[in-house]
């Protein structure tokens, strides 16, 4: 099976790791915008696979040089680990050369001054009630397309979004005949020892971060200041941590494909030495996405901060600690309210010994790899463009414990309130 992988960061080195080892892979194409990446990393893993490995250097910004790439080496399917600005080029290039598509973050415009872009996004925070910047519209807008062209897209296929919606399709699989509330909480235990730095990508993780917040509640969305609700919550094998409540992509998809939901909230765990960091780079403008003339060149604040930061994929050798991510699951069963919780642990240490990177990108690149195998398998499959939690659970979920994110059913959990 041929398979196209584009984009070999942090997260898609541990995908690309993951789909050598899994021999329905034969042929592997590592494409980026800097393919000395690829090749480094493909002299690495071709004495460990079986799949034979080639690297072109692709500009994902751009449907013809994807497509020129796409068509030669004719993939079933392709990865999208580049980043979510690239998304839409990338559907388009699939569409345009008959290859199936996987993503791991839905769509987001690089340019949010960008006039067009601005209209549609503001009647969107109109009509839907929620700011963040991305939504699943202009991906869903594909489906139609997809189906005519007879191929499947499947999005978000990272940790969260990702495997909270396969966690998510399996409770109600399995242990609910309804589910009322979700909690998604997103710990991250692990200690990298630099006073600030993001776990990947800082000027995705940072636009996400700095955003006003949202939850789903009765039928429509409830927006909060960024970080204005914070719970405590005791995290198995991490211990207690301060969570703040974020709009989350995948919260957008479960609200329209989870019959009887109440609603869904998403907590992501910050260290009170994170938030003042960001705060003040906040506060002074270095978040900006907006071009300023410095000295005679236009400088975007927040790429300029990127050139600063730790790269994410350097943090591998020096993380410590645990993740832990999952759902909180209330519903019915049998007449009776119930409640569990799924989730994974996984070490920094023993990611980084795997593939050279921590926990963050080895949470997302696993998935990415397993919901691409579903895809090429034809197990999931269309057409059309599919969330996660629109597809059988079970042999995703197994695969999350064959290819090292085992998880765990709590059946007595304690609530957030
Ligand atoms: P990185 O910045 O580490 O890697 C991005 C890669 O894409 C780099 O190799 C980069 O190339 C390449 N790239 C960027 N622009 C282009 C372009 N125009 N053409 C070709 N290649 C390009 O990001 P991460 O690995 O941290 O994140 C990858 C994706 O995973 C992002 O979409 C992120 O949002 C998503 N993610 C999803 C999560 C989930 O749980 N669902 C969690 C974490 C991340 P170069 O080396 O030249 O910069």
């Amino acid at each position: 099976m041929r398979v196209m992988v584009i984009g070999c960061g942090g997260v898609g080195t541990v995908a690309i790791h993951k789909i050598a080892q899994n021999p329905l892979f034969t042929e592997i194409l590592l494409t980026s915008r800097t393919v000395s990446k690829c090749e480094k990393l493909a002299e690495k893993l071709r004495s460990k696979t079986k799949a034979t490995i080639t690297c072109k250097p692709v500009d994902a910004d751009s449907v013809g040089s994807l497509v020129a790439v796409m068509k030669e080496f004719k993939p079933h399917t392709v990865l999208n680990v580049a980043l979510p600005y690239q998304d839409l080029t990338i559907m388009d290039a699939c569409l345009e050369a008959g290859a199936n598509y996987v993503d791991t973050a839905n769509y987001e415009c690089e340019d949010t001054d960008n006039p067009e872009w601005r209209k549609i996004y503001e009647k969107r925070c109109k009509e839907k009630g929620f700011t963040a910047y991305f939504d699943y519209s202009w991906q869903w807008a594909y489906d139609e397309k997809s189906k005519k062209a007879g191929l499947t897209a499947l999005l978000g296929t990272g940790f969260d979004p990702g495997v909270t919606q396969v966690f998510s399709a399996y409770a109600l699989k399995h242990y609910f005949d309804e589910i009322n509330y979700i909690d998604i909480l997103d710990c991250n235990g692990g200690d990298h020892g630099y006073p600030f730095a993001t776990n990947f990508n800082p000027e995705i993780n940072l636009r996400e971060v700095s955003a006003n917040g949202s939850y789903w509640e009765d039928g429509h969305w409830v927006e909060t200041k960024p970080m204005e609700i914070k719970r405590v919550y005791d995290f198995d094998q991490v211990g207690q941590k301060d969570m703040y409540l974020l709009h989350h992509e995948e919260i957008e998809s479960l609200a329209k494909n989870i019959p009887g939901i109440k609603r869904i909230r998403f907590f992501m765990t910050f260290g009170q030495s994170y938030l003042t960091h960001m705060k003040c780079l906040e506060n002074v403008g270095m978040l900006g996405t907006v071009p300023v003339d410095f000295e005679g060149q236009q400088i975007v604040p927040i790429k300029f901060l990127k050139a600063l930061l730790p790269d994410p994929a350097s943090l591998g050798p020096r993380t410590v600690g645990k993740t832990n991510i999952g759902c909180i699951f209330t519903g019915i069963k049998d007449g009776k309210e119930k409640t569990i919780y799924i989730y994974n642990v996984c070490d920094h240490q023993e990611s980084y010994k795997e593939t050279g990177l921590q926990a963050i990108s080895y949470t997302t690149g696993v998935p990415a790899m397993i919901g691409t195998a579903l895809v090429a398998e034809g197990i999931w499959k269309g057409p059309g463009v599919f969330n996660c939690e629109e597809f059988d659970p079970d042999p995703y979920m197994e695969a999350l414990n064959k290819y090292g994110l085992p998880w765990q059913v709590n059946e007595n959990p304690v609530r957030v309130d």
